[in-house]
């Protein structure tokens, strides 16, 4: 069953072949017993889960299930969810209980998503590896010495093992392609303010967004489409209309223009994984698209203003964590700056804290106009970049990640070496534009990720072009060894 897409899994639903209740159990088993290994979930929600799944049987048996209806899974922990521990991976907020349910879960809810659990990740979605959360390291099924990428880590190592067909996830810089293209999944990150971050707990406002990931383009389409809409409660939601993503999955890509950047193909990738990538390339060549290399001439300043930003957004939105209304609060304080300097640097780790720190820095007089106004003015530069590039191609592509998956601790000690993991990525959020990654190929039997860029508000495209390539490849349906 847990090898089955979403579309299959929504088939034999309706049919009543299985019901909701049978699917999330065996998805539960599979949980219990293969997440040790891979400590991709910090909350599995069995009880709440299998009552969910009732009442889905009860829609279904109505004949009142949309195509989502009973189908299980996981929400990346720094979405609200009401009653159930928000831990954004923090011990700052390890006994957090939010009171309300982000819009995302409220919206999953609604379509009759099944909530499994909340998967592990990077700490406040600072990382790239996964080791940065305090619930300790994800493993990656494919190798389990090695990372499966962070931030959205858990989320993408429980599609990639089959725990959970689907997972939300969230993209700052690359926290949802990054680990999509190291555990050999698909995720997107849809345009700035397509998906509500109404109840998402805060890392950079101007760069988060949320997104999905599945096996296939189709599977992620699906979740998409339940999660995006506008949201009177998030004042940077997009007034669109809701959009059914799986409407133009099959569309003709004869004549499609393909933009490559030089600057993807450069210095730092690995040639293997290049090769991959190439290949891939070549593939949509024989379905009838044209090639143009275009020109991101900008590309190596997005690292430094990303490194300016997100960190600036950071230091404020973390300011309040001071352990007064809630989160971690220290014990026996020698008067109130005490209690904040303790509160905060018990509760936080040692990345965020060097974030906190870059960012109070940034931001402070003398230094504002330095940095933090160059980083934005750095930002427009790169955002026409695109536009220049979206004159002359309909999607970029390229290498999602310079290299596949790193060995666990092999970058711990160089955060500079680790930011670069975002070499491809975090110019998209700098721009706000939607991309996604796909699965590519392998090389040292580690997944290659296919890197897809479009232009504003083109999701349904970039989900065509992916789903038209998993039609004549199946890197898609590859499953780690142990794992089938
Ligand atoms: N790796 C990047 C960072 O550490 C991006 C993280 C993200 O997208 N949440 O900030």
């Amino acid at each position: 069953m847990h090898l089955k897409s979403v579309f299959d899994l929504s088939k034999a639903l309706r049919e009543k072949k299985v019901s909701s209740r049978e699917l999330v159990v065996h998805f539960l088993k599979r949980i219990e017993e293969r997440n040790p290994e891979l400590n991709a979930f910090i909350t599995v929600t069995q009880e709440q889960a299998l009552k969910e799944a009732d009442r889905a049987d009860v829609l279904i048996a109505r004949g009142e299930a949309g195509p989502l209806t009973g189908v299980p899974l996981a929400h990346k922990d720094l979405f609200c969810t009401l009653g159930v521990r928000t831990s954004c991976g923090s011990s700052m907020l390890d006994n957090f209980i939010a009171p309300y349910d982000a819009t995302v879960v409220e919206r999953c809810r609604d379509q009759g998503l099944v909530m499994v659990g909340k998967t592990n990740m990077d700490e406040f979605a600072m990382g790239s590896s996964n080791e940065n959360s305090y619930y300790g390291p994800v493993r990656n099924p494919w190798s389990l010495d090695r990372v499966p990428g962070g931030s959205s880590g858990g989320s993408a190592a429980a599609v990639a093992a089959r725990l959970v067909p689907l997972a939300t996830c969230t993209d700052t810089g690359g926290s949802i392609r990054q680990p999509a293209s190291l555990t050999g999944i698909t995720g997107i990150k849809p345009t700035y303010g397509r998906v509500s971050r109404y109840g998402m707990i805060a890392f950079a406002s101007s760069l988060d967004q949320g997104g999905a990931m599945g096996l296939s383009a189709a599977d992620a389409a699906l979740l998409l489409g339940a999660m995006a809409g506008f949201d009177e409660r998030d004042s940077t939601s997009l007034a669109r209309d809701q959009e059914q993503f799986t409407d133009n999955l099959e569309a003709d890509i004869d004549g499609l223009r393909i933009g490559l950047p030089r600057q993807h193909f450069g210095e730092g990738l690995d040639p293997r994984v290049g090769a991959c990538v190439e290949a891939a390339i070549e593939d949509y060549q024989r379905m009838g698209a044209r090639i143009v290399e275009v020109d991101l001439e900008n590309t190596d300043l997005s690292i430094p203003a990303y490194y300016v930003v997100a960190p600036a957004e950071a230091s404020s939105n973390l300011a309040r964590y001071d352990g007064v209304r809630f989160g971690h609060r220290t014990e026996n304080p020698q008067g109130l700056e005490d209690f904040y300097k303790r509160s905060r640097s018990e509760g936080f780790g040692a990345e965020v804290k060097r974030r906190i720190m870059i960012g109070t820095y940034v931001l402070s007089a003398g230094y504002y106009d330095a940095y933090y106004l160059k980083a934005q003015q750095l930002r427009r530069i790169i955002k026409e970049d695109f536009q220049r590039a979206f004159e002359q191609a309909d999607v970029l592509m390229g290498p999602t990640s310079p290299s596949v998956a790193f060995r666990l601790g092999e970058k711990l000690d160089d955060p500079v070496t680790m930011y670069l993991c975002d070499i491809y990525t975090n110019a998209v959020n700098l721009a706000g534009l939607p991309a996604m990654s796909i699965p590519a190929g392998f090389v040292e039997s580690m997944p290659v990720g296919l890197h897809i860029i479009g232009n504003y508000f083109d999701e349904a495209r970039l989900f065509n072009v992916a789903h038209r390539y998993q039609q004549v490849t199946d890197w898609h349906t590859r499953i780690p060894l142990g794992f089938e």
